[in-house]
């Protein structure tokens, strides 16, 4: 039998329980089991897509195109666990799928509840991710929010049905808490005792505790907690802050044995656990010299998680490089007027110059002549640039404008009656009127052209990454963009859509029109963000040479 554990979260929100989720498919895949990661969101969305970045941070896609959570993005760093629509479950989309069948008459006559229909739907897609592949031997599913809100009470009662059904063994709790610490040092317990209590009102005894503190818990520490919540004392763990990276909270949990109480919880025979690729990637994290400064031109600055998986890229490409990567967060509106890129970016800059210049995705029009100015500056001080799907169109319209001498040149998105529509909307978008999940989504592939960098850092010229886009490069500017000297680096299997851009002359210039973030593992980085990494270290390295 699949083996299930929730994992849920009490106190308060941002303790971490999607790397805490995925540090223990981390384990427990060390252990050799096959593991699969769910998300339970209790948001009415449908799906991620509609919402803005400052409202839930990035969008993460997998490859059949969901516009899914962030988390999906921590458990696709951490674990081999495959990634679909299947493992992202809104509220909105079980609420969609209950009242799609009433509509079609499925529930003969019955009056539709929340339990058992909406509770059955949760149940129903939880366990049919175990049951799709036979290989499958656990299933862990990170239900969103914090216990105690009203939203995810319906995915607390499901976990409660399963845990009840399939007995102990079979369906484990797994709780996250907060030891605040208050002046003079004092830990407190009292919070993680309530949360067990609001998690007991629900009929679910947690039967492992996750307490997020400052410092390793005591052990009598433990053992109150243990005695208030009766969860055995070797099942109080501590998830302490690190000044490292999250990714040595695998190697902590199990220095503490999580993997081992949580396999002799579900009876499963306990095996070697083989962490040798986590402990290698820390030795190239403690083996790191020196610091390249990476600009990130975009519009979301404020807010970390908006380009999640583009940051933590970058960390694994500077792991894979020997080098720390400094993110330099520059909002791309402050470089509209004036002096802009050579003050934010260049000598002048607090810090020094930047050794790179990264444009990320994004949608709107705000900011985006502070992002043309950003790469236009990267291309003539030759600095190392990399333009991913938003990044690569204004690459294209810098070379538009500067190049080419277009002034009014820019993409449909942003000046609908420009003569010179050097990125335009996306053929098969031109009818498309709603908004949610109706963009070019997913994984499809990509040719890469001889004597490209995209060709050197593939390694082969056939490319799997993922798309979130509706504008394209334009194809009527094909010859002039290419007569001036840009490189049309690589292309639909079709020849259709031009999927990269690389500046000539130049140590590297490459925009992208996919998001290679989102495949970035910290035991292997992107193979453009590392070559990216490469060549402004380079830069970091002989500033002088251009
Ligand atoms: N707004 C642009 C488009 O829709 C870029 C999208 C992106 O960067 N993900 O094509």
């Amino acid at each position: 039998m699949d083996k299930l554990i929730f994992v849920s979260g009490g106190v308060c929100s941002s303790l971490g329980k999607g790397v805490a989720a995925s540090s223990l498919g981390a384990l427990l895949e060390a252990r050799g089991l096959s593991v699969r990661m769910v998300k339970c969101d209790p948001y009415i969305n449908v799906d991620a897509g509609t919402m803005s970045p400052y409202q839930h941070g990035e969008v993460y896609v997998t490859d059949d195109g969901a516009e899914t959570d962030l988390d999906l993005g921590n458990y696709a760093r951490f674990t081999k666990s495959p990634l679909s629509q299947a493992n992202s479950v809104t509220t909105g989309q079980v609420y969609q799928a209950v009242i799609r069948k009433e509509r079609e008459g499925r529930f003969l006559g019955r009056c539709v509840q929340v339990i058992p229909h909406i509770t059955d739907e949760i149940k129903s897609r939880i366990q049919g991710i175990a049951k799709e592949d036979p290989d499958v031997d656990v299933v862990i599913v990170e239900i969103g929010g914090t216990v105690g809100d009203i939203e995810s009470i319906p995915f607390l009662e499901a976990a409660r049905q399963i845990i009840h059904e399939s007995g102990k063994s079979n369906a484990l709790s797994v709780h996250l808490t907060l030891i605040p610490e208050v002046a003079g040092g004092e830990l407190k317990t009292k919070p993680t005792q309530h949360s067990v209590k609001a998690m007991q009102e629900m009929g679910i005894q947690p039967d492992i505790l996750i307490c997020r503190a400052p410092v390793m818990l005591d052990e009598p520490t433990r053992k109150k907690i243990a005695l208030f919540t009766n969860v055995e004392f070797n099942s109080v763990f501590t998830s302490y802050n690190v000044d490292t990276t999250i990714y040595e909270i695998p190697l902590i949990f199990h220095d503490q044995k999580l993997d081992q109480v949580v396999l002799q919880k579900m009876g499963v025979e306990s095996r070697h656990a083989n962490l040798d690729s986590w402990r290698f990637m820390m030795e190239k994290f403690h083996s790191r010299q020196g610091k390249v400064r990476i600009a990130i031109v975009g519009k979301y600055m404020e807010l970390h998680d908006s380009y999640k998986s583009v940051y933590e890229a970058l960390f694994h490409a500077g792991m894979e490089n020997g080098v720390e990567v400094e993110l330099v967060k520059v909002d791309s509106s402050r470089l509209e007027e004036g002096p802009g890129p050579e003050k934010a970016l260049g000598a002048e800059a607090e810090g020094g110059p930047v050794h790179g210049v990264l444009v990320p995705g994004g949608f709107g029009q705000r900011g985006i002549n502070g992002m043309v100015r950003a790469a236009g500056w990267a291309r003539t001080t030759k600095t190392p640039y990399f333009g991913i799907c938003l990044g690569m169109q204004i690459m294209v319209i810098d070379w538009g404008r500067q190049v080419l001498g277009w002034e009014d040149a820019d993409s449909s998105e942003f000046a609908e009656d420009t003569k010179h529509p050097v990125i335009s909307l996306l053929e098969e978008q031109e009818n498309v009127k709603d908004y949610g999940g109706t963009m070019r989504l997913g994984a499809s592939k990509t040719v890469a052209e001889e004597g490209t960098r995209i060709l050197a850092a593939y390694g082969t010229d056939l490319i799997w990454e993922r798309h979130r886009h509706r504008y394209e490069f334009s194809n009527r500017y094909r010859e002039e963009m290419a007569g001036a000297g840009l490189k049309l680096a690589a292309f639909t299997p079709d020849g259709d859509l031009v999927e990269c851009v690389e500046w000539p002359d130049h140590p590297w210039g490459v925009g992208v029109q996919f998001h290679p973030e989102f495949k970035s593992k910290p035991t292997k980085a992107s193979p453009l963000f590392r070559d990216f990494i490469a060549a402004a270290k380079g830069r970091m390295l002989s500033p002088g040479a251009l």
